[in-house]
């Protein structure tokens, strides 16, 4: 049967309603975010180890009477369009978190404020980044479809923890940026310099160019019951300074790092050799290598998810929390 022909509305008459569809986009899925911030002090001293092992152990965050951050939180919710095109409300949204996490956090001391953080108890644990990630989620949990949260405690550190069914309730994922200054040239040995311009353009340049890089490393683990922590983060520091900083910065990649005299240094290699060379360190730390994200420039990125099966390794919900940050 021939289509039926397009009939154009004479003019003065007004256009046939539209088809009966879903109002809204009621009963469709979307993630949304909410960003609240706060201010709070803490202090890790374990009661069970002296002021030095807790100084060996915690460093500076050790010192009575305690130091404090500017944290920023961002809760990832998922669910279905209601008949007015939200997930939720933001008012309810917003109303949750203040009354959840803000109002009673914000200008506290937290070692004294949960009783997740009362170290005279067993159970209690350090106020970590990462634990006080998981005592916002468990409020937030009842009042909110959470899937995901991000909590920074400084733009060069942050935790995320996920939410579900199969979301292993005790794991967290911990971030640190930090940075690195290099040149290079991309250019492939074998190849002259008009093909290599052709395929390379301006970084092809024989005598090379620069770049400030930001590094992320996103460690994944089991938060330690007592430590509250995934891994010592010192330590963690520590790895990437020595593995990665000390070795690329100020250097021309090309010349002064052995992987790339045979290897073309792209944002791409260069994350992932620098994905190569942290991997089993930090296995050896008890955490595992989640991620490894290089910003080479305002306009390009390359993230390696360093765990296999590589390329399912892309949680939707820590890609909405980082669209934010
Ligand atoms: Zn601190
Ligand atoms: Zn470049």
């Amino acid at each position: 049967m021939p289509p039926a022909p397009l009939t154009v509305p004479a003019a003065g008459h007004p256009a046939p309603p539209a088809p009966a569809r879903a109002a809204h986009g009621r009963g469709r899925g979307c993630v949304i975010t909410r960003r609240a911030r706060f201010s709070a002090s803490h202090l890790y001293r374990l009661p069970e180890l002296d002021a030095a092992a807790n100084q060996e152990r915690f460093g500076p965050c050790s010192l009575e009477p305690g130091h404090g951050h500017n944290y920023e939180l961002i809760v990832a919710m998922a669910g279905p369009l209601d008949a007015d095109g939200m997930v939720l409300n933001l008012s309810e949204v917003k109303h949750a978190i203040r009354r959840e996490v803000t109002e009673p956090l914000d200008f506290r001391f937290l070692n004294q404020v949960w009783p997740e953080f009362d170290l005279s108890r067993p159970e209690g644990c350090l106020p970590t980044t990462e634990a006080l990630a998981l005592a916002i989620r468990r409020r937030l949990a009842p009042h909110l479809p959470v899937v995901g949260l991000r909590l920074y405690e400084h733009p060069d550190l942050w935790a995320d923890v996920l939410a579900g069914p199969t979301i292993d309730p005790m794991e967290a994922f911990l971030s640190i940026r930090t940075h690195f200054a290099a040149a290079h040239r991309l250019a492939r040995e074998e190849l002259s310099q008009t093909e290599n311009e052709a395929i390379y353009g301006k970084c092809a340049r024989p005598h090379g160019h620069g770049h400030n890089y930001l590094l992320d490393v996103t460690v994944r683990g089991t938060i330690d019951g007592r430590t509250g922590m995934v891994c010592d983060l010192a330590a963690l520091q520590r790895l990437v300074d020595e593995l990665v900083v000390e070795r690329f910065d100020h250097t021309f990649l090309n010349k002064d790092v052995p992987h790339f005299a045979t290897c073309v240094p792209t944002a791409e290699n260069i994350a992932l050799h620098i994905a190569d060379l942290l991997s089993a360190p930090i296995a050896a730390s008890g955490a595992r290598l989640h991620k490894v994200r290089l910003q080479e420039s305002p306009n390009n990125a390359a993230e390696v998810f360093a765990e296999a099966p590589q390329l399912e390794m892309a949680p939707a919900a820590l890609e909405a929390l980082a669209a934010v940050g």
